[in-house]
């Protein structure tokens, strides 16, 4: 097989051969040759279904004419300037439109630096050090965010990484997903805490949905506290919906942080909230943040043209969801319990009911998980290789895809 002859040079040449961790499949992860639609063709030859889209970014599948045609004719004048450059207006402009929260952003190149920008600005604004976050939440790979991480870290089994020092951890505190009690007790010993940082659907465990009325009394605590709230919208922005979490459920962080769909594809990540907290942001203020490649063209084309796409077609929402019920319903009813799906979102955990946080999706049973999934992709069906990670949907994906991938999980559990 090629892919394995590639993985075997890869290797020596790359630790562990890949260019990040959740891509080093067991024994050998196979190599995409092009992707178009909502299909993959990979180096030995096979099309697969993807239900992994690039860990989210491509609700519009892969290749989106429009996108492409974005991408290309923005090539044809330059694609790095070190310049101001109207497209980051009109990106800006969407975003704030989308999110009544939203007063001003800044473009960086990354979730992950958008959130450990994020940080850093809730830290300078209120003067304080400490920051809460979800245990088993993921918000890149920087340190600050690297205890009890969810996604890759938790399935390489490393959510507290090697290399983080103590005292820069000592600073970030853990509560349990769906769970305003532990939440309220440590505000009500802790006068310094910044800011409580979450994924408000939690994505990187597998979609872990909130309980009713949890971000609304997660709004009211950290209010009562005078702690900054950051919703890390970077998988939920566009793909819940126009507005992604936070309009779903009517809540107004103080912060939010946005990647993956609203480039389109291409690199991006984008810190963005209130007009007195954002103004603190250099250079019109003291927390100093900046990047080479921060609003490069290139990912604000792909960016605008796939809002666009979304917005022009709203109705793309309701359809997915359609889509990801079709696939529950092809769940033996002996598995059913353990499906979850939030619109394009799903997943079928391999345990009795949808977990409610980190310790009860660690419950599942992995291995039961890694048997499906090489049935899954047997039967051409590409699913994040992981029970720790999100399944997605995208618009490219046709009755006939949703009809193939729904009767895979029914012949594959
Ligand atoms: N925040 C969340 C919720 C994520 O899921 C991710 C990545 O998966 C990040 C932040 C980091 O984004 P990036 O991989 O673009 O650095």
């Amino acid at each position: 097989m090629r892919s394995e002859e590639l993985f075997s040079e890869a290797q020596t040449l790359m630790p562990g051969g890949v260019s990040s961790p959740v891509r080093a499949i067991k024994p050998y992860p196979f190599y995409t040759r092009k992707a178009a639609g909502s299909r993959l063709l990979t180096e030995d030859g096979e099309e697969l279904i993807d239900c992994c889209l690039g860990y989210g970014p491509l609700i519009l599948g892969h290749a989106h004419p429009a996108v492409r045609e974005a991408i290309c004719a923005c090539t044809e004048g330059g694609w790095l300037y070190g310049t101001p450059a109207e497209k980051e207006l009109t990106l800006a402009r969407m975003l704030i439109a989308d999110h009544p929260s939203v007063d001003m952003v800044r473009f960086v190149s990354s979730g992950s630096e958008a959130t450990m920008a994020a940080i850093r600005l809730a830290r300078g604004f209120t003067g304080r050090e400490d920051i809460i976050k979800i245990e088993g939440g993921f918000h890149g790979a920087h340190d600050g965010v690297l205890i009890k991480a969810g996604s890759g870290a938790t399935t390489m089994g490393v959510p507290d990484s090697a290399g983080v020092i103590p005292d820069v951890v000592r600073h970030t505190l853990q509560v349990p997903y769906n769970d305003t009690e532990t939440l309220s007790a440590l505000l009500d010993n802790n006068e310094n805490v910044a800011a409580f940082i979450l994924e408000p659907v939690l994505g990187n465990v597998g979609p872990v949905l909130p309980d009713d009325n949890y971000l609304s009394e997660v709004r009211k605590i950290t209010q009562e506290h005078d702690v900054l709230l950051i919703f890390d919208e970077v998988i939920t922005g566009y793909r819940l919906g126009i507005g992604g979490a936070q309009v779903k459920y009517g809540i107004t962080p103080d912060l939010t942080t946005f990647g993956k769909i609203i480039g389109g594809g291409l690199p991006i990540g984008c810190f963005a909230g209130r007009r007195d907290i954002m103004a603190l942001t250099a250079p019109a203020g003291p927390v100093y943040q900046a990047g080479t490649f921060s609003g490069n063209p290139l990912s604000l084309s792909a960016g605008i043209a796939c809002l666009q796409q979304l917005r022009d077609h709203p109705g793309v929402y309701a359809t997915l969801a359609e889509n990801a019920r079709t696939i529950q319903e092809s769940v033996p009813s002996a598995k059913a319990d353990g499906f979850v799906s939030l619109g394009s979102m799903f997943k079928l955990f391999f345990r009795k009911t949808p977990p409610r946080d980190y310790r009860e999706a660690k419950q599942s049973d992995t291995e039961a998980f890694a048997v499906f999934w090489n049935k899954m992709r047997k039967e051409g069906i590409f699913l994040p290789p992981s029970q720790f990670e999100t399944n997605f949907l995208s618009v490219a994906h046709t009755e006939e895809d949703v009809a193939a991938i729904a009767g895979a999980y029914s012949t594959c559990l």
